[in-house]
Order: C-alpha cells, then structure tokens, then sequence
C-alpha cells in the first residue's frame, strides 16, 4: 500500500503542485485536459511535449487556451490517425536530423582528404626517386581508404534512416485505412464515405454518367435487437455488410452510415443499373434465415429499406444525401422491404396532391 510520506507521493504532489501554478502563470483553467498537459510538462513525462512548451515560452508566445487545446490534441488525442501522423513526423524528423548530421560528418572529412590529396597531387610533379614516389602513394592509399570508410558509413545510414522511413510510412497507411474502417463490420466507415463521395463530385465529367447513391437501412431493427439482444443485433450488421460487399465487389463500395444505415456509392451508373443492385440486395437479404451456427438457433429473416439519387451537376454532397434519404423514407412509408428511387418523390407528391384535389 502506498504511504502519503513515500518518495512517489510526494513527487506526485510536487508535480500537482508545480501543474497548478503553471495554469495560473498561463492563465488556463485547471480542467481535466488542461492539468494532465502540464502534468506531464512539470514531471518531464513527454520529452517532444517538454521541447514544444519550452520554445514557446522561450519565444514569449502566450500558451493561452487555444494554445493549450492544440497541444492537448497533439499530444494527447485519442484520434489514432492524428497520432500516428504526429508519431510519423517526430520519426521523420530524428532520422533526417541523423541524416544531416552524417552528411555534414562526411563532407567535413571528405573535405580534408581531397585537400590532402590535392597535396599529395603537387608532390607527383616533383618526386625524386622511387622510394619518394611509393610513400606518396601509401599517403594517396590512406585518404583514399578514409573515403571509402566514410561513404560506407554514409551508406548504411542511409539505408537505416530508408528502412525506418518506409517503417513509419507504413504505420501511417495502417492508421490512415483502420480511421476509415468500421470496427465492427469491417467495411468503410462514414469518414471515408464522406471522402469518397467529395472525391467523385469532385473529378466527376461529362464523359462520365455519373453515379447514383443508394442508402439503405434495416427494418424495424430496434425491435430485432429488443427480441434477440445488441450482440445477435450486431452479427446482423455483419452479415449485411458482407452480403453488400460481395454484391457490389466489382461496381461499387458500401459503407456504414452509421447505426443500421449503409450506403453504396455506384460510380459510372445510372438509376436503373443502381436500382438492379439494390433490387438483388434487397432479395438476398430478405431471403436469408439469420441462424446461430452453434446451436441452430433461428432468428428469422430482416429486410432493409432501400432509396436512391443520381448525381446532378448542381449537387454538393449533402443534396445528394438528402434525395437518396428521402426516397429510403419513402420506401419505409411505402411498407419496407422496398426500393424507392428519387424520381419516385416527386410522383409521389403529385399523387397526394391528386388526393388532395
Ligand atoms: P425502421 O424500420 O423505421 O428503420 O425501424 P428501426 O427500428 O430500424 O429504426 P430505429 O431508428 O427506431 O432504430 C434503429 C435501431 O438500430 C436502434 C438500435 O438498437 C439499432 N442499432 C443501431 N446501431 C446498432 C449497433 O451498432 N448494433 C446493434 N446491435 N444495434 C444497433
Ligand atoms: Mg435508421
Ligand atoms: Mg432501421
């Protein structure tokens, strides 16, 4: 049990201590975030955190709330992909400094032994005898073999820093596809659905026909989940995503929106090829008996909800959105276990509008 007189209580308490009177020397508020920055500044836990904090005192920049969020956020944030950015750059950042140093090393001993080569060049145009000649060329052998040496050294540094960069790029890219990863279906996540579909209204042309955007969306899954509990709730997540990436393995790529809502993005197509891709999903899904593998367990069949846009030149990616959403809740109005198409709204109204009249 710890005693409040042990050596780790006491430089706990010192470290508050010093903490508390950082946040008011900088006139932060001492909330959670705030206090576990300086924390680890007072007790020196973070050395790149330490260096940071240091330049910006030494420079006399006020490390104001702002200042101390950003910090925060660096140094601190639960984002893996910020982190691994940040862990990337600081690695980056060592082994150039590494590089650099040799290189100045290298040059600087290259240097002195092309002037003493240079030297020894003057010699050759005044020897006398062989013997003269023969300790020029041990001289000449020497810087020679120093140069070697040295571009050696330059060499297997390079190919550390080389291996080390390729490590930290990789580590970037795993970080870079799991932030866009669903954990639990393992599909694309709406961060990179949002990128996806910015990114093809943004190189979309007018060779191209467009895309359309099918969203989708479980039927009545709150009482699926209340009848059979979250965790089978979540095996049916997972057995949709995988029905929806081998249906659209060679066209397109389905996200989850969130919740048991999912997307596809069908690039180069038009309502009615989209529309032929929700009807075969909206089958086999409807079709398929949700069973437990292990004891046979039936949990009977779901059925999803489908609505779809095509893209319009004016569309940004909210209008598109918004359509798709529109025409999925009118599938759902319509009875479920549909597929209701944009051009199915404004029929629709008209027929409301005719009931109505
Ligand atoms: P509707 O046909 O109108 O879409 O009805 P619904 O019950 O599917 O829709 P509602 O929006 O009322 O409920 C959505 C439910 O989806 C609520 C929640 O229990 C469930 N859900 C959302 N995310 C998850 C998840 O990650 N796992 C599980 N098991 N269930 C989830
Ligand atoms: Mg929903
Ligand atoms: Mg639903």
């Amino acid at each position: 049990m710890s005693s409040f007189t042990s050596p780790d209580f006491q430089l706990t308490v010192e470290n508050s201590t010093k903490a508390l009177n950082e946040m008011k020397i900088h006139q932060v508020l001492p909330i959670p975030e705030n206090y576990h920055l300086w924390y680890t500044y007072t007790g020196d836990y973070d050395l790149s955190l330490t260096k940071v904090i240091d330049k910006l005192i030494f420079d006399n920049i006020p490390i104001d709330e702002s200042v101390s969020k950003k910090l925060y956020q660096k140094f601190f944030s639960k984002d893996d992909e910020k982190k691994a950015i940040n862990q990337a750059g600081e690695g980056f950042k060592i082994e150039i400094t590494k590089l650099i140093d040799v290189l100045k090393d290298a040059s600087k001993n290259t240097s002195g032994h092309t002037t003493s080569l240079a030297n020894h060049l003057d010699k050759l145009s005044d020897f006398d005898g062989a013997n003269e000649l023969s300790d020029i060329i041990k001289l000449v052998l020497k810087d020679v073999e120093k140069l070697n040496s040295q571009s050696h050294k330059l060499e297997e540094q390079l190919e550390k820093s080389s291996d080390k960069i390729k490590g930290l790029e990789s580590n970037l890219e795993n970080a870079r596809i799991e932030s866009r990863t669903d954990a639990l279906t393992n599909i694309g996540n709406r961060k990179y659905f949002d990128e996806k579909l910015s990114e093809l209204i943004g190189v979309i042309n007018t060779e191209q026909n467009g895309f359309s955007l099918i969203i989708s969306d479980i039927d009545h899954f709150k009482k699926f989940n209340d009848t059979f509990g979250h965790q089978i709730g979540d095996q049916v997540l997972k057995i949709v995503a995988h029905v929806l990436k081998n249906a659209t393995s060679s066209i397109g790529l389905p996200y989850r929106y969130g919740g048991e809502e999912f997307v596809i993005l069908v690039p180069n197509s038009k309502l009615e090829e989209a529309t032929t891709l929700a009807q075969t999903i909206r089958q086999v899904i409807s079709t398929k008996s949700i069973k437990n593998k292990n004891t046979g367990q039936d949990f009977g069949k779901i059925t999803m909800s489908f609505g779809i846009a095509q893209f319009r030149n004016s569309d940004s990616p909210a209008s598109i959105i918004h359509r798709a959403d529109e025409a999925m809740y009118l599938a759902k109005d319509n009875g479920r276990n549909r597929v209701q198409l944009e051009t199915d709204l404004s029929k629709d109204e008209s027929s409301n509008m005719a009931m109505q009249v």
